[in-house]
């Protein structure tokens, strides 16, 4: 597998605070991954690491290396990468119809940019987007009158739109009822099956899908540990990550492992 992501000896600092500490972290190209870790762990600056908007310490030999290049530009990081953020929507304050938020990730932007036309080929690409995740019949909707689990789908099929080859996903569930959350988990299935790398970043294991089979397991800031998903999602580990006691179950449907989490108060 060629390499994604290579970090090693990265020292995140925020505030006068070592925020993330990695010592030593590959992600391949086209891998299907989940960091797991509770709210503050540091997930989310992982991310940042990844598409180049937090940049670790200075150390002559770089800590990160995105495709083996040190110096990548954020150009070709977003080139790669499509991007999805539960906080993404939060920026949505415009009446847009859907199909422009979604042509708009061909550009990086939201909604199109000022001054730059749709082209028949950004159009196309939006309503192929739009199609494989089943949200083309929202194409005409104006955006703020979206439920939220359609504005999250709508979200991906932008994060989609310029055929990136890995999609990232930052806490894609949170703040949805369990209909949004059922069409965005199948959104990511949908992903991984067509071939997308796919990094997912969750404090939910009910997020993990079953064509993710490796598990990052993310605490105050440091990897804590990192393997194959049913060790790592083991009753054990999940109890130790969460700090409180917690029964991991898997279930199997139709040759498909699912995760969810059990506590009792
Ligand atoms: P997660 O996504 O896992 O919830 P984050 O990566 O957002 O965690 O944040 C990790 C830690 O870094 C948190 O404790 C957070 O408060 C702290 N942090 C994040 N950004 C800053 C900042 N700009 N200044 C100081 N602390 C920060
Ligand atoms: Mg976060």
């Amino acid at each position: 597998m060629k390499p994604l992501l290579e970090i090693r000896d990265a020292h995140v600092v925020r505030g006068g605070k070592e925020i993330l500490i990695v010592d030593d972290l590959c992600l391949g190209v086209g891998e299907k991954v989940a960091v797991l870790g509770p709210n503050g762990s540091g997930k989310s600056t992982l991310i940042q690491l990844l598409t180049r908007e937090v940049l670790p310490l200075y150390r002559e030999e770089p800590p990160v290396r995105f495709k083996g290049e040190a110096r990548a530009v954020r150009a070709d990081v977003r080139k790669s990468l499509g991007v999805v953020s539960s906080t993404m929507q939060d920026e949505i304050t415009v009446h847009l119809p859907v199909v422009e938020v979604v042509e708009g990730g061909c550009f990086g932007t939201l909604g199109l940019p000022f001054h730059v036309q749709s082209t028949p080929i950004t159009r196309e690409r939006a309503v192929a987007a739009m199609e494989l995740l089943g949200v083309n019949e929202l194409a005409d909707r104006d955006i703020m009158t979206l439920s939220s689990g359609q504005a999250r789908r709508v979200l991906i099929a932008r994060a989609l739109a310029d055929d990136p080859e890995t999609l990232v996903f930052d806490e894609p569930c949170s703040g949805l009822d369990p209909e949004g959350m059922h069409y965005v988990r199948a959104a990511m299935r949908r992903l991984a099956q067509v071939g997308k790398g796919i990094v997912l970043v969750t404090h939910y294991p009910e997020d993990i899908i079953p064509e993710i089979d490796r598990v990052i397991l993310l605490q105050d800031g440091e990897v804590v540990a990192d393997g194959a998903k049913l060790e790592m999602l083991s009753s054990e580990q999940m109890s130790q990550l969460f700090g409180v006691q917690l029964l991991s179950e898997c279930r199997s449907v139709d040759g498909d492992e699912y995760f969810s989490l059990v506590s009792s108060y």
